[in-house]
């Protein structure tokens, strides 16, 4: 088995050096949180690696009805949660380990990156438990809270139907009022992830549904608690059909479940009726940052393997590494796996910022869509970059890295298709509030540049400036181009969205490296390297990825073509 790798250095880099974690919370030192990440990591290296290529051979299966996950997830769920590694950044009232969000970020994306697929059950069931405690009522907190946190009971989230996927405002499934002030419930859902499997003892599908006279489309669905046992563990009427072959995450079961075939499924409201797409959207919200780290987190790993196999494979007699083509593609893994931690963990402090009152979520609803597509798309391409690094032995199973192809794509696809994230992005991100949001952090990114004149980045400063500045040209035209010609405007919202990401990620790749740039003034000593190594990080970026900018832009503004009209 390859050996488990992880940037810690890079972690914390972010953490203390360019977030000041602990000045945020003065009850954590760096220390406190340095011993939470490394155990956390031990835990990954030693329990949670050696699943995933096991995992990954075994998958899951159905029997006469019974989904069965691999074996090897029973002992390390168990330990998991024994652990308390579940309970980590919940309030400790309902008996979790408080931490930062930002370090709560980095241990989800050390679990994703160590076993992708072990990590779904994880994080659906946190989304889940999430929901019950903003929205439950006190009495589904008191029954249900307790066995999730124990890592008893999982959770899901059931939105998808055959008829309606991208679209979810055309589900079908039915709630209707029973005299006890329940809903039976009856409909089919489907990919339904981790949707009935042997991992738990019971588990809790958070349901979208329509109840009768319900308006049509998203404004006519509500959200249903339905446990697959009642809680004094009488069967509710939830089965699973059947479970999906499919390319990666084979650890993790994709459920077609039917909800009510007996007419004996009983849900519970959660909120009110109609209610159900906001409710649900604090729970897509966290998954989609989620699937961010998700693809984050597969980059980061298979840079690093990749990076190890370079240095030993020797080819024309030197290491790979030292060959031209190797080190860009190396470099260009790098430095995008490192811009995406970075994106990913300033979200988490974000977060943190927000709990602590100092201010409001619209800069986590800008960037939620930015990390769930671009680090998921980037994500991707950087694993697929590892099979080339690795030659022949990167499309063999031996080297691990083929999975992370395989396990990293379905990012780009479940919780709103990255296409669905564009336009979201586009119109409701930007084009609602004229880039009032956008604007605003703009303004920071211009702090940034002038503050690092002095280090001589002449060029790269100036390409990340001008990419802003023409930013203004996309917007003036997508204003003119809206009334008549929407349909080409949407047309143009992932290129917008990938241009606005590069800006993104070449700013906080800057701010890292002017800090770096600062902390070499300081001293030279052994982490000297590293320190170097986030400067490259940022000119490399810059010359491969910021610059594509140019072109997306004439693509969107210069030819200004109207494909929406074009006969495929
Ligand atoms: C492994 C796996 C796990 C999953 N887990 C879950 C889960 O736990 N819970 C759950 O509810 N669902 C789950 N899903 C479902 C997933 O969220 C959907 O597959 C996804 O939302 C896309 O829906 P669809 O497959 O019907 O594709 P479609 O909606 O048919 O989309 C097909 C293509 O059309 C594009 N498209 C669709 N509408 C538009 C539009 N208006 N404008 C522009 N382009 C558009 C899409 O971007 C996509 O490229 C899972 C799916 C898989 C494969």
């Amino acid at each position: 088995m390859v050996l488990y790798k992880a940037d810690l250095r890079d972690i914390y880099f972010n953490l203390f050096d360019f977030l000041n974690l602990p000045t945020l919370y003065p009850q954590f030192n760096d220390q406190d949180i340095r011993s939470i990440i490394e155990e956390f990591n031990k835990f990954m290296s030693q329990e949670v690696w050696p699943t995933r290529e096991m995992a990954d051979k075994a998958g899951v299966h159905i029997n006469n009805g019974v989904v069965t996950v691999p074996t090897c997830f029973h002992e390390l769920n168990q330990k998991f949660c024994e652990n308390g590694w579940f309970k980590l950044g919940y309030p400790e009232e309902i008996g979790g380990i408080w931490v930062p969000y930002a370090v709560s970020i980095a241990c989800t994306s050390l679990l994703n990156g160590a076993n992708a697929s072990y990590s779904i059950f994880i994080e659906l069931t946190h989304g889940a438990m999430n929901i019950i405690l903003k929205f439950g009522t006190p009495q589904m907190k008191e029954q249900w809270i307790s066995p999730m946190m124990e890592g008893q009971f999982g959770g899901t989230m059931c939105l998808t139907e055959p008829g309606a996927g991208s679209d979810v405002g055309a589900l079908s499934t039915m709630a209707t009022p029973r005299s006890d002030g329940k809903y039976q419930i009856k409909g089919t859902k489907l990919f339904i992830s981790a949707g009935d499997n042997d991992l738990y003892k019971n588990i809790v599908h958070l349901v979208l549904a329509r109840t009768p006279g319900a308006p049509k489309g998203t404004k006519g669905i509500s959200l249903f608690m339905v446990p697959k046992f009642s809680y004094d563990g009488q069967s509710n009427d939830v089965v699973c059909n059947k479970i999906e072959e499919k390319m990666g995450i084979h650890g993790s079961p994709t459920c077609e479940l039917v909800f009510g075939g007996n007419d004996n499924c009983v849900g519970e409201i959660i909120g009110q009726e109609c209610e159900g797409m906001a409710q649900m959207f604090v729970m897509m919200n966290e998954v989609r940052l989620f699937c961010g780290v998700q693809g984050e987190s597969q980059a980061n790993l298979a840079y690093m393997l990749s990076e190890s196999y370079a240095r030993e494979r020797i080819q024309f007699g030197k290491p790979i590494i030292d060959l031209p083509d190797v080190k860009r593609m190396l470099l260009k893994m790098r430095s995008k796996a490192r811009g995406l931690r970075a994106l990913n963990l300033y979200i988490g402090s974000l977060f943190d910022r927000k709990h602590l009152g100092e201010i409001t979520e619209a800069e986590i609803a800008l960037l939620t869509p930015i990390s769930k597509a671009y680090s998921t798309d980037e994500g991707f391409n950087v694993c697929v970059e590892a099979c080339q690094v690795h030659g022949g032995y990167g499309y063999i199973k031996d080297y691990a890295v083929e999975q992370f192809v395989r396990d990293a794509k379905i990012a780009t696809i479940y919780e709103g298709t990255n296409g669905i994230q564009a336009m979201d992005f586009l119109t409701r991100k930007v084009l609602k509030d004229q880039a009032k949001i956008l604007n605003e952090l703009f303004l920071k990114i211009h702090i940034a540049i002038k503050k690092a004149q002095p280090y001589g980045w002449h060029k790269e400063l100036a390409l990340l400036s001008l990419s802003i500045a023409k930013t203004k040209d996309i917007l003036n035209f997508y204003e003119k181009s809206k009334t008549s010609k929407m349909d080409a405007v949407l047309g143009t919202a992932v290129d917008f969205l990938n241009y606005i990401s590069r800006i993104v990620l070449a700013w906080l790749l800057l701010e890292q490296a002017s800090l770096a740039k600062e902390k070499l003034g300081l001293i030279r000593d052994a982490d000297g390297e590293y320190l170097e190594s986030k400067i490259t990080d940022y000119l490399f970026y810059s010359h491969q990825d910021l610059a594509l900018n140019a072109g997306l832009f004439h693509s969107i503004c210069v030819f200004g073509e109207d494909y929406s009209k074009i006969i495929v």
